[in-house]
């Protein structure tokens, strides 16, 4: 492809993006599927932007590797993977446009009716705990002067199987004692409309122990939550009230307003599915536009 024909193809890939849904592919081997890539021009609502994260890697080979490692068919997923130069640039907008991280218990104290302290508020989130969040993600914000937040699954935490792809408990004290939140993505991270949601038990071990746990590592305070792969039913969600969280974080491209359901808080999932990285930028802008600061 000469320059000429890569110029038409990004900028017809960009309309494509903007009207039709994200239908053009990185112009790599992996055939990540389609999925919620879309983002509607015109939709504003007031409420706080919660954006979640997952692995941060530094090239495009390791991005590659890392999907195709993983779990090959399950390209969803694994594609909510980034790299590390634009996850830089993201942020680096975020700061230029006067925004400010929150945490966690900071927009339940808002939803509970208080005042936010800062004027362009958003809470970053990071899912799964791999040690790549700490060195690409958490170590970025901190020079930025922000905070994030990190959902791990204990188990995961307290037995790592590939040692040094997860962080530590040691790592994670660290992290907190930098300003940032630490809390339950389950024990396993065992889906839990299957496999760990068969039985009420299995549920309430997934759901207790964890927060349990990572209290009694880091210590206590509000109880929050993140589904894996964002699964949950009313069943799911009646055990996490009974695990006393205080908000339960799921996937998507809504903004979490005030009256958001408490056991299903709205993010605004990113990701590199089909998109280059000036798409997934476009992507990223257009979501953080349509919430629109509380006042
Ligand atoms: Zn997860």
């Amino acid at each position: 492809m000469n320059e000429t024909s890569a110029k038409l193809c990004r900028v017809v890939c960009a309309l494509l993006l903007l009207g039709a849904g994200g239908s053009c592919a990185r112009q790599k081997k992996s055939p990540h599927a389609a999925t919620r890539s879309h983002v509607a021009p015109d939709k504003k609502e007031i409420g706080i932007p919660v954006l979640e994260y997952h692995g941060i890697v530094d090239t495009d080979e390791e991005l590659d590797r890392v999907i195709s490692l993983n779990n090959p068919k399950d390209t969803n997923r694994n594609a909510l993977w980034i790299l590390t130069s634009s996850f830089q640039k993201q942020m680096q907008w975020l700061k230029s446009k006067g925004y400010q991280t929150i945490s966690p218990d900071d927009l339940l104290a808002w939803m509970d009716g208080g005042n936010l302290r800062v004027k362009h508020p958003v809470l970053i989130t990071f899912d799964d705990g791999y040690k790549n969040e700490q060195t690409e993600g958490a170590d970025y914000l901190k020079t930025l002067g922000y905070v994030g937040t990190f959902f791990v699954s204990t188990a995961v935490i307290d037995h790592d199987n590939s040692p040094g792809r997860h962080m530590t408990w040691g790592d994670l004290a660290a992290m907190q004692d930098d300003g940032m939140s630490i809390h339950s993505h389950t024990v396993s991270h065992c889906p839990l409309l299957t496999k760990c949601g068969n039985t009420d038990k299995k549920l309430d071990v997934e759901l207790q122990n964890s927060e349990d746990r990572i209290q009694k590592k880091l210590g206590g305070g509000h109880r929050h939550f993140c589904y894996p792969g964002g699964e949950n039913n009313a069943n799911v969600r009646e055990h996490v009230k009974k695990a006393n969280y205080d908000l339960a974080f799921v996937g998507g491209d809504t903004c979490a307003r005030q009256d958001s359901d408490r056991t299903g808080v709205p993010r605004l999932t990113i990701n590199s599915i089909k998109m280059t990285p000036e798409q997934e930028f476009l992507r990223f802008k257009k979501l953080m536009l349509r919430c629109v600061p509380p006042k």
